[in-house]
């Protein structure tokens, strides 16, 4: 499936390059009926899910706002309305319900042109049985028990992915999954929008960041460039040494300088070097409308530093990012982080990157960093700059941000290309704090036990063939992710409480069929 082609080209370019989308989604509520309970029926029902649509919005609980639509009856209406929601750009889905019954046949020309995200939310007026004066009248009206089984029976028999809520409409519980499913459709229609700038190839010999660039623009819209480094460089030499400085200076109020004994200048002009970086980067990008970033720390060209603090200010202010050109990486945070732009008391999205164990029973997980580009949305306490030497590639000792990250369950993703086609092995993870600072570590990081356990964790995602980097948040769940998946028409592996390795491993072989 492809969303949202028609509005492809009319993006706010300004909008999107932020957290933001630029764009002021709505959601279409249709309400399914016929005529052949009359009208006084036809008024109720309209009244219904009129009161249906006022009560999610007032529930403070959705993102984003639902629109409520006249009901549809008529083959005719129902295409019309399909593809008004495909034209409309702030719709960034449709949200059906059959109040009564709707024969389904009618259903079919406008499902079939219709491009975006579909929820059915099966639901009812009622919450209870009124025991003491239910009729027939009554059961001829609020008959969505009957009316949503045709209507789901057409969308399965068409094979049309959508999302299933089931649940009365004023239950908490129940809006919080319209909530989740409307992060998943922003992140479904925004995904034809991401354009990632690779500043240097893949890492040569490196397998699991490679992957068909020409697939994924057909799979999931992402345009994928690159130009030079050196072309970037121009950029960063043109900033003016006023405008470094005034970076520099809100670096300085914003973070902890930590100099560990280095000479006070020396070490800001190695910051300095980061803050012309981060300008002349966004730039670069905003110029070309590009949201993610892929840099290598063996093709640097003219820059003087591997951008480090650059990278990490440029992910807060909503771009992805991939280390050693793993663009798929890139595109992923970037999509998350569109996805979480819009949840409440949001903890965090970043690139990260599995490093080192700790075996200790009971204290088991993995401890994560990149060389240095971890965003620091994910940081807990106080954030501080170092200077320290990289230890890899012939440049000078780049500027970073430190810091240690919240607690918490998350959830960590990784798109691999499998050679016929793409897989994204989607880890439900639990952020803790180390045992002890680590003073002489100069990376941000995090520490997560994998579920069900760091053994099986780590053997499922070895066994699904995840990569080293993934895109990680603390706003978005396995089932969102797993929806995007399945709306991009890509296998997804979950490893979660559930996972056993003997069913994995029949998953896979299975997947290795049904996505052949
Ligand atoms: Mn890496």
């Amino acid at each position: 499936y492809r969303y949202c082609e028609i509005c492809r080209r009319i993006q706010n370019k300004k909008g999107l390059i932020g957290m933001k989308t630029g764009k002021n989604y709505k959601f279409w509520f249709a309400t399914g009926s016929q005529d052949l309970y009359g009208d006084e029926c036809l008024r109720n029902v309209a009244e219904h899910s009129k009161k249906i649509v006022d009560g999610l919005n007032q529930s403070g609980l959705l993102p984003y706002e639902v629109v409520w639509k006249p009901t549809l009856i008529t083959n005719a209406v129902i295409r019309k309305t399909f593809n008004e929601a495909n034209a409309d750009e702030e719709c960034a889905g449709v949200i059906t319900w059959m109040h009564t019954f709707s024969p389904a046949k009618s259903w079919i020309l406008g499902l079939q042109e219709y491009r975006k995200p579909l929820m059915h939310f099966h639901t009812q007026f009622n919450e209870e049985i009124p025991y003491d004066t239910i009729d027939m009248d009554f059961m001829n009206e609020n008959q969505s028990a009957h009316g949503d089984r045709e209507y789901g029976h057409i969308v399965s028999r068409m094979g049309i992915e959508r999302k299933i809520v089931v649940g009365h409409w004023q239950n908490p519980e129940v809006i919080k999954q319209i909530a989740q499913w409307m992060v998943t459709a922003v992140g479904i229609m925004e995904s034809s929008h991401i354009r990632v700038c690779r500043f240097g190839d893949n890492m040569n010999n490196v397998a699991v960041t490679e992957g068909d660039k020409v697939e994924a623009q057909i799979q999931f819209g992402w345009e994928i460039d690159h130009y030079n480094v050196n072309d970037l460089v121009e950029y960063v030499n043109a900033v003016s040494a006023g405008d470094v400085s005034a970076l520099t200076d809100e670096y300085y109020s914003k973070y902890q300088i930590l100099l560990e004994g280095r000479d006070e200048a020396e070490f800001r002009r190695h910051v300095e070097v980061q803050a012309a970086i981060e300008i002349g980067m966004e730039k670069f990008l905003e110029e070309r409308d590009y949201h993610a970033i892929v840099t290598h720390f063996g093709m640097l060209g003219g820059l003087k530093q591997l951008p480090g603090l650059a990278i990490q200010r440029l992910m807060e202010k909503g771009y992805g990012f991939g280390g050693e050109g793993d663009w798929k990486t890139a595109a992923m945070v970037r999509l998350m982080k569109i996805m979480a732009s819009n949840v409440k008391d949001a903890k965090g999205t970043s690139f990260m990157e599995d490093y080192t164990y700790n075996f200790v029973a009971g204290k088991e997980g993995i401890l994560q960093a990149h060389m240095l580009e971890v965003c620091p949305t994910v940081a807990d306490g106080p954030i501080s700059i170092k200077v320290c030497p990289l230890s890899m590639g012939n440049r000078e000792d780049p500027a970073r941000l430190v810091f240690t990250s919240k607690t918490g369950p998350a959830v960590a993703t990784s798109l691999i290309d499998l050679g016929n086609r793409f897989r994204l092995i989607i880890n439900a993870v639990e952020c803790k704090k180390v045992e002890k600072p680590m003073p002489k570590l100069p990376v941000a990081t995090a520490f997560w036990t994998p579920e069900p356990s760091l053994a099986v964790g780590a053997e499922a995602w070895i066994l699904a063939g995840g990569a080293h980097h993934t895109a990680f948040s603390y706003d978005l769940t396995v089932d969102q992710m797993v929806d995007w998946a399945d709306a991009m028409g890509i296998e997804a592996v979950v490893i979660d409480k559930n996972t056993n390795i003997r069913s994995l491993k029949n998953e896979l072989r299975w997947n290795a069929i049904a996505y052949r």
